[in-house]
């Protein structure tokens, strides 16, 4: 098994290189129910009440900064099956799609209601993402989910009956998980019939509260060998029930997900909503917006009161002048605010902001850290990515790390249990050249 070298999905290079192409939106809904102990998204518990305005602002993004229709959406969180299913499909219909685009929405088994599925169904999804995670009970306690794996079950029939494809989350290394125990959650995904899954290890974050317990001893971490023994045992399993690896932690039964390759390509993409990144190829740039959603949705709201301070106080000019107010200075945000950024003119309205109201910092990425990246990213594919051969230490095709095919560097499975040091050996390599 470890060495072998794995076959790449039939299209893989060419998913792998269209997906890349066309425009990709995330747009990320932060709602949870309660903060799970080992997330470091930006998710929020107890903010529902701000949903229907987070919603409008986040359309006000999307018809600011989204200029063409996408390829292919993804809708993340938090918890985008939280949302009401009114406010769902709204969401999903403010993004303009290409004919075709992949649409998923990602879903926690406990709120992925029939009415909610049937929303996203309505909204233009084409497949739904379930974080099952686990099957046993005592893994999900650790992980602080909430959901039965009933309701897993439930959800992933309401998907089909919705026509959606399905992938399903997976999470291994828990402490406290057995062998067997990791056994019984795939041999649970598998039951569900899957078209996609994902499994990656546990991983613990220093600011998460998993992150904290780690530190101060009252929780174990997960066991890098551990870990390494469930991705080969993962990668074992599913290829015998029918799936195809194509990126170190993904699997399909035929299609990949294309928005995934799109990231692990250098695609390009545009973030919407609290915390989301958007990164630009043309221009190397990386950026992304305000990470809480309050001060997400205030900054919009600062411009939308100064509007109104304006318009009122014109009003009152008006009247007192006795000249008519057409109340045309409403400035309808979206409208205006859209047509003014596409020409790439800045707008009054906005000038004792920045520039964008959303943004929370970018980056420009210099050559090297864009190579660096595309190496990192590349390699996790099973189709791999172009290297320069000479660059390349003999010893990682050598001892059996990676392999070449079609001129690109690939790693192997045994490779793929190590690729955060083969990455460290080509970048040594790389700089020694
Ligand atoms: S449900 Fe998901 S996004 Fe929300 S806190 Fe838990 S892990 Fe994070």
């Amino acid at each position: 098994m470890r060495g072998q070298k794995n076959t790449p999905l039939p299209d893989d290079i060419w998913w792998a290189t269209r997906a890349a192409r066309g425009l990709g939106v995330y747009v990320h809904v932060p709602f949870c129910e309660r903060r799970c102990g080992y997330c470091d998204f930006a998710a929020f518990a107890g903010l529902d009440e701000l949903m229907e305005s987070y919603v409008d602002t986040v359309i006000l993004e999307i018809q600011t900064r989204v200029h063409a229709p996408a390829s292919t959406l993804f809708v993340g969180g938090g918890t985008p099956s939280r949302l009401p299913p009114h406010l769902l499909r709204k969401l999903l219909c403010a993004v303009p799609k290409e004919a075709g685009a992949e649409v998923t929405v990602e879903m926690n088994p406990e709120s992925a209601s029939p009415a909610v599925i049937a929303a996203a169904a309505e909204g233009g999804a084409t497949r739904l993402s379930f974080g099952m995670q686990s099957v046993r009970p005592k893994v999900l306690a650790f992980l602080d989910r909430s959901h039965s794996p009933r309701a897993v079950e439930e959800a992933v029939s309401s998907a089909r009956s919705a026509g959606l494809a399905v992938n399903l989350d997976l999470i291994y290394g828990t402490p406290g998980e057995s062998r067997q125990d990791w056994a019984a959650s795939l041999e649970a995904a598998l039951h569900c019939s899957p078209d996609h899954l994902s499994c990656y290890a546990l991983t613990v974050e220093a600011p998460t509260a998993l992150g904290k317990a780690v530190a101060n001893g009252t929780k174990s971490a997960p066991q890098d060998d551990v870990c390494a023994d469930r991705l080969v045992e993962t990668t074992a399993c599913l290829a015998k029930a029918g799936f195809t690896r194509y990126e170190i932690s993904n699997w399909a039964r035929e299609q990949p997900c294309r928005h995934n390759l799109r990231y692990w390509s250098h695609g390009a993409y545009v973030g919407v909503g609290c915390g989301a990144h958007s990164f630009d190829p043309v221009r190397s740039v990386r950026r992304w917006n305000v990470r809480h959603p309050m001060t997400y949705v205030e900054r919009i709201s600062a411009c939308v009161r100064r509007s109104d301070t304006a318009k009122n106080a014109m009003q009152t000019a008006s009247s007192r002048s006795g000249s008519s107010f057409s109340g045309d200075v409403s400035l309808n945000l979206p409208k205006n605010f859209s047509k003014d950024s596409q020409r790439g003119r800045k707008e009054n309205f906005w000038e004792d902001l920045a520039e964008d109201p959303w943004e929370g910092g970018h980056e420009v990425l210099h050559d090297k850290i864009l190579a660096e990246e595309r190496l990192m990213l590349g390699l996790r594919r099973v189709c791999g990515t172009v290297v320069p051969v000479d660059r390349v230490p003999s010893f990682l095709v050598e001892e059996g790390f990676c392999f070449w095919s079609e001129a690109r560097l690939r790693l192997t499975e045994k490779g793929m249990l190590m690729a955060g040091e083969i990455v460290t050996e080509l970048l040594l390599s790389f700089e020694r050249w």
